[in-house]
């Protein structure tokens, strides 16, 4: 069969973009994606500096069938780009008074229930056996729906199981059901926070992402998760896609209700199709007139969106005790903090924050007897950073981390790097410089987000962590291959 040549433009190259130019560039279209900075991978940048080399953003890779599934179906597997570690333990927890290590094994992570609550390990078996429905329904079919519509989701097993989602009761109350303790009813909130919610509004369908964490894992790229940037990016090339760096999309020029051209930093380019993997609000309400936009502003305003954040980029000389590859420190009080999020919308008076410590794993992401320590506090979207309240975060942070692993670490520091919700809107077009898109609320769930379709220009889609399925690495591989479909079921209809 011929194929009818297309040149779409792919706009940025976070994950979506990459995984849509190499779906679309194996159909044999033309596939060009213009990309604003200077490497692939979107937020999950990567910047050497001092002898240390630093993700800038995702250091947890959750869901490693989801990698798989993507290379698979382009004849490849994930280790023919990078050698994936399983991390044991999975993570550390700070809490007020006392540290806890969660296991790999499920075995061990039982007893460590059992050890917290009496009877919770039983209960742990029965809540991983309804989570383990929930992921595999939910991300083997759900979230590969492109959510144009609700009827989608009528199908008989999907609907069969609708009372097993449990779509409308909240994450928070479920789990409550079963367990008491407050450490594993924070350990089970933590995968959450991934989802940038509140535990009361997230339904309680999201305890698949308590399979994903508890079973299936927490496993890391040997080199840095940039590695995954890499490795897309070559995929796509090899599938016959072309980058252009340093060259942003600065309008999307249209003509009776087709966009026709891409204007970028560098030239004009004719276009057939548009896939939009920069943030979504930004092609909207910068790329297109207001006559072209599916949204506007008073429809944005009016979403939840998912954190910001402060980062702090850390190269420190000696190696760091008492800290694992990743650390969650939840020695403050977790409501508050997402009410300062999610509700009112101030600096956190307390904040719990977040450590990934990868050269403990990976001796080529620091020289010899160093440390890479990456710091992430979530804050609210729309925030302004001064210097004063990075310092000021900076210090309630490092307070507690010397304190509680008994490193000199403020002394001790080579290189120091500060990110904030300013640096995310200037770098990535950020809406309110958030840093993982839109919060999966119910409001916010499926047919409910921003549509991967123009509705206006048939020629325009949008992907990534906006529009369906969500915000996360992987659902961005996902949401790449869910758009390159529309786009392809719109070029056989001509
Ligand atoms: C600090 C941080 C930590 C995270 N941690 C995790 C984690 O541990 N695990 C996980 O799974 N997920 C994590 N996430 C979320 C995950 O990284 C994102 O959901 C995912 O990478 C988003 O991919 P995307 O395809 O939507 O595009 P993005 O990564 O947002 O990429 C969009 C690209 O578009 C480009 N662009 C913008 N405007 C233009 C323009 N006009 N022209 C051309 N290009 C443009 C931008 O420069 C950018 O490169 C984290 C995110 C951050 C920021």
């Amino acid at each position: 069969m011929t194929i009818k040549k297309k040149r779409i433009a792919v706009i940025g190259s976070g994950f979506s973009s990459m995984s849509a130019a190499a779906f679309l560039s194996k159909k044999g279209h033309e596939v060009r994606v213009f990309e604003k900075n200077d490497q692939p991978g979107g937020r999950a940048r990567m910047f050497e500096a001092s002898g240390f080399k630093f993700d800038m953003g995702p250091s947890w890779y959750w869901m490693p069938d989801v990698f798989e599934a993507f290379f698979n179906k382009f004849g490849k597997s994930a280790s023919d780009y990078y050698d994936l570690k399983r991390l044991d333990p999975s993570y550390k927890v700070f809490f007020d008074n006392e540290e806890l290590h969660v296991p790999a094994s499920i075995s061990e992570l039982t007893q460590l229930f059992e050890s917290m609550e009496k009877g919770s390990g039983a209960k742990l078996q029965k809540f991983l056996k309804n989570a383990a429905y929930k992921y595999e329904v939910g991300i083997n079919r759900l979230v590969y729906k492109p959510g144009l519509s609700i009827t989608e989701y009528l199908d008989a097993e999907v609907l069969s199981g609708l009372f097993k989602f449990q779509l409308f009761k909240s994450f928070r109350k479920y789990i409550r059901k079963s367990f008491k303790d407050e450490r594993i009813l924070k350990l089970l909130e933590f995968p959450i926070l991934f989802l940038g919610a509140k535990p009361d509004d997230t339904p309680a369908l999201y305890s698949l992402m308590n399979y994903a964490d508890l079973k299936l894992g927490t496993w890391y790229p040997m080199g840095g998760m940039h590695e995954i940037s890499k490795s897309m990016e070559s995929l796509a090339m090899e599938q016959g896609a072309t980058f252009q760096y340093n060259n942003p999309v600065n309008l999307i020029e249209v003509g009776n209700r087709k966009a026709k051209f891409v204007h970028t930093a560098k030239g004009v380019w004719e276009t057939d199709f548009i896939v939009g993997g920069a943030d979504y609000h930004h092609i909207e309400q910068n790329l297109l007139s207001e006559e072209s936009r599916n949204y506007n502003d008073s429809y944005w305003a009016k979403r939840t969106m998912a954190p910001s954040c402060l980062l702090y980029f850390l190269g420190v000389d000696g190696e760091m005790s008492n800290l694992e590859h990743h650390n969650l420190f939840f020695d403050e009080e977790f409501d508050l903090h997402a009410e300062e999020i999610y509700k009112t919308k101030e600096w956190p008076s307390a904040p719990l924050f977040y450590v990934s410590y990868t050269s403990k794993t990976d001796p080529s992401v620091a020289p010899k007897g160093k440390s890479n320590l990456f710091i992430l506090i979530p804050i609210s979207t729309g925030l302004t950073e001064t210097q004063e309240l990075q310092e000021k975060y900076f210090n309630l942070v490092m307070d507690r981390l010397e304190v509680r692993t008994g490193n000199s670490i403020r002394n001790n520091i080579i290189y120091r790097k500060d990110y904030a919700t300013s640096n995310f809107s200037n770098d990535y077009n950020s809406y309110k410089g958030n840093a993982y898109g839109l919060a999966n609320t119910l409001k916010q769930t499926a047919f409910l987000k921003p549509s991967l379709n123009n509705n206006k220009i048939k020629n325009v889609f949008y992907t990534g962590q906006l529009t369906v399925p969500g915000p996360g690495v992987p659902p961005a591989i996902i949401s790449g291959e869910v758009v390159s479909r529309e786009v392809l079921k719109e070029i056989n209809k001509k």
